[in-house]
This record gives structure tokens, C-alpha cells and sequence, in this order.
């Protein structure tokens, strides 16, 4: 890093998850070190505010130039049969330039998130579902109903600029809004508390109950009548009452976060939810809000479908994409030994290391990393601090641009893969 000047930026939007929050301010000193100085989160801070540590390209740990870092990635790739593209912790710029260079070698390519993130794909591809956008959830909720998690772990500033925002476009009193939590056991549901203090409807049960809590809520809101009186737990009384609130309520939106749902089949829960908000829009307005999101996993998914007409777990090696979620799940084929060289991204987060792999690998990632073990490492800068870049919401609706904090004397992403591209 080098050539800093001291400055404050004003509405930084944050990449450190699906929601994008863009109000951030961030002061940079002399030195490049970044302060959330207004509007951010504890997670927004670890992003922002790591110490970036020097690091170069490397052979074997050796260091090298990033030539000769590029040169030997390419060697590997053009040696390859089988590579696999994996992690791919990157926004839309990367995965561009990442998807261009798995077509010239014929890669399978898999996001580190996409275990779970396909559990709402597969229902998408069945049933397709009715979501909203966040924009529609500030200005028109009036019943939240969270499912299995407390939202706030995975995107900690939900509440405050969602659901309890003060101002909406149609003039909702946002403080009376309804918030239940269904499901789950200890989770923290003091986000969920009322600005008047009023707070939410708590319907616990262990998470590997949960189908059956959704799949008897969805019979009642269907109107069939349950012989049962408690489901796992929660009096069947409990969940008829719920259902009489959504149907009376006038927008209610049902929101999970598919890595909370670890349940086998977690699809078919999904698919409940969402079937459960399609009859509830036979009579008033509801919507399914599907939320989470890291890594780029949504900007990732989000490129490579409109590029390849199939989101990740798709393949390239027959010089046209094919896709199975099942068959080319990074996991899958690094244990069926159906990989030859491994490519692993990911210029966010250094703490996502690629898996230990007896095959070569090619590590380009956040600078941090450099002590992993890698056939090649070449560290590069990061899209919202030291590149600009385009990032999707966790709506998949709103993509919005990354800013430059600082110089950096890394390559991008997109810079490096294009130059292995050009040395294959
Ligand atoms: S909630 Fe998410 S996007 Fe918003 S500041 Fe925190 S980490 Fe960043």
C-alpha cells in the first residue's frame, strides 16, 4: 500500500453482506488504516478496519513477480483437464473476468456459499416464489415473520433501516409494526423489539422441527383443520392465531436465511414458506424475503447467470455451460477426486482458505493470506476499499457500486485473471 491521503468518505456503500447498507462514512488516515466512524456494524467494522498486511505473489511460499506468480498459474491451468473454479469471494467485475478464463480452460465452478444459497435456488427452479425488495419492506411491512434465525447475525443493520426506519413513503406508523420469530431455540430476538417497546411474538422449536411447524402453519393459512395440538412444541393454537394475523395483515413479508435452515431437504421448508405466501396473496398482499448473503454470493450467482443462463455448480469443459447443483459441487468433486488443479478466490474475507487439496492450487485472494499453503498465491486489492466495483443486493433487484477508499499497489482480481488468460 502506498500514497495515502487522509480523507472521509460519506455514503460508502459496505460489501460485508447482502444488505449493501450504502450511508457508511469511513475516515482513512495518513497510513490508509479505514474507521467506521457513522452508520456501520460490527461486521462492517472487521471489513473496513483489518490491518492489511504486506504480502507478494508466491511459488510454493517462494516469492516471485506477479509474471512469474501468472505465468505458473497458467502453466497449471493449461495442464489441467478437470480444474475447478471454487470460493469465488468476488463482485461483478471478478466474476466476470473469472467466467471468461473457465470457458478458455473448460472449469466447473462452485461459490464457497453455494450449499447453502441453492437451497432457495432448487425452489426457484421448481416452483418459482413471490419475494419482495427491501425498498418494499421499508415502506409497506406490517407483519414481519422470521423463520429459524434472528436475521441480525447475518445482516446486523436489518431492523434499524427495514423495519424500524422512521420514515416510510406512505406515512406508516413503522413503530407498530409486528415482528414474530418462529422457530429456532436462543435466538437473540431483542432486534425484534418495538421502538415503543413492544416485543415480538416468540415461537421457539428446535430447528430440526421446523418443517413440520411450516408445513402445519401452511395447511392452516390453507384452512385445513389440524387434529394435533402442539407441533413440536408450539400449541397448534399459537400457529392459528399467527395465521389469522397474516391473513389480516396488509403486506406481511416471511424472511429466512437459507444457511440458519441446516436441515436435510431444507428446500422443501423453503418451498413451504413460499407456497404459504402464495395463499396468503389470494386474499391480501404477502411476500417471501429471502436474506443473508456474503462473499459476493449473490453478485456472483447473479453474473454468471446472465452470462451463462445458469447460476454456479455449472461446468464449462464441453465448450458449452451445463449445470447440476448436485454433481458439481466443489466439495463433491475434490472428494470424488474429479478435479485436477483448484483455483480458489476470494478477495474479501482472508480468513476463507481454500480446502487442503493434494492437487494444485492456485490461490488469489485478500493480501492477508499469504500464509496459506498454495502452489501459486498472488494477493490482490479489494473491491469497496482499494477498487471500485458492482455488487448485488441480497434482493437481487438493486445492484450498486463499490467506491475506492485508497491507493493500492495490488492488482485487481479482474486484472490478474486476465492476465493468466493472456499467458495460457
Ligand atoms: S448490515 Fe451488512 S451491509 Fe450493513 S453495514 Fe453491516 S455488514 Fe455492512
Amino acid at each position: 500500500m502506498a500514497n495515502f491521503s487522509a480523507s472521509t468518505f460519506e455514503a460508502v456503500t459496505c460489501p460485508a453482506c447482502g444488505l449493501l447498507c450504502d450511508d457508511v462514512r469511513i475516515s482513512c488516515d495518513s497510513t490508509g488504516l479505514l474507521t467506521v466512524s457513522e452508520k456501520g456494524c460490527a461486521k462492517s467494522v472487521i471489513f473496513f478496519e483489518r490491518a492489511v498486511q504486506t504480502s507478494s505473489p508466491s511459488i510454493a511460499g517462494k516469492s516471485v513477480s506477479l509474471t512469474e506468480a501468472v505465468n505458473k498459474a497458467a502453466e497449471i491451468l493449461r495442464t489441467s483437464n478437470q480444474p475447478l473454479f471454487a470460493g469465488l469471494g468476488t463482485e461483478v467485475q471478478g466474476m466476470r473476468g473469472v467466467l471468461s478464463l473457465a470457458d478458455k480452460v473448460g472449469a466447473t465452478l462452485d461459490h464457497m456459499n453455494a450449499y447453502s444459497s441453492f437451497r432457495n435456488t432448487l425452489v426457484l427452479q421448481n416452483s418459482g416464489w413471490q419475494v419482495t425488495t427491501l425498498t418494499e419492506v421499508r415502506n409497506r411491512v406490517d407483519l414481519l415473520l422470521v423463520i429459524g434465525t434472528d436475521i441480525v447475525s447475518h445482516n446486523p443493520r436489518f431492523f434499524e433501516r427495514n423495519v424500524w426506519n422512521k420514515e416510510s413513503m406512505f406515512d406508516q406508523d413503522t413503530s407498530s409494526r409486528e415482528v414474530v420469530y418462529l422457530g429456532g431455540q436462543n435466538i437473540d430476538t431483542s432486534a425484534g423489539i418495538s421502538p415503543k417497546g413492544v416485543k415480538p411474538t416468540v415461537l421457539p422449536c428446535d430447528t430440526e422441527r421446523l418443517p413440520e411447524v411450516v408445513a402445519a402453519l401452511r395447511a392452516i393459512i390453507a384452512s385445513k383443520t389440524l387434529v394435533a395440538k402442539e407441533i413440536a412444541g408450539i400449541k397448534t393454537s399459537d400457529l392459528e392465531s399467527l395465521s389469522d394475523r397474516l391473513k389480516a395483515a396488509k403486506y406481511s413479508v416471511v424472511t429466512w436465511v437459507s444457511s440458519d435452515l441446516n436441515l436435510p431437504h431444507a428446500e422443501l421448508t423453503i418451498q413451504n414458506i413460499t407456497e404459504l405466501v402464495i395463499k396468503l396473496n389470494a386474499k391480501t398482499r404477502s411476500s417471501g424475503l429471502p436474506l443473508g448473503g456474503s462473499e459476493g454470493d449473490y453478485s456472483v450467482n447473479q453474473t454468471s447467470t446472465w452470462t451463462s443462463g445458469y447460476p454456479v455448480r455449472s461446468r464449462f469443459a464441453r465448450k458449452h455451460p451445463e449445470y447440476d447443483p448436485h454433481h458439481f459441487s466443489a466439495e463433491q468433486l475434490l472428494a470424488n477426486d474429479e478435479a485436477d488443479a483448484l483455483l480458489w478466490v476470494s478477495e474479501f474475507n482472508p480468513d476463507k482458505t481454500p480446502p487442503n487439496v493434494n492437487i494444485p492450487k492456485i490461490v488469489i485472494g485478500h493480501t492477508n493470506m499469504h500464509a496459506i499453503d498454495a502452489d501459486v498465491f498472488i494477493p490482490v486489492s479489494t473491491a469497496g476499499i482499494d477498487h471500485t466495483g458492482t455488487m448485488f443486493r441480497i434482493d437481487s433487484s438493486v445492484s450498486l457500486p463499490l467506491g475506492k477508499l485508497r491507493e493500492s499497489s495490488l492488482p485487481s482480481l479482474i486484472e490478474v485473471i486476465t492476465a493468466i488468460e493472456a499467458a495460457l
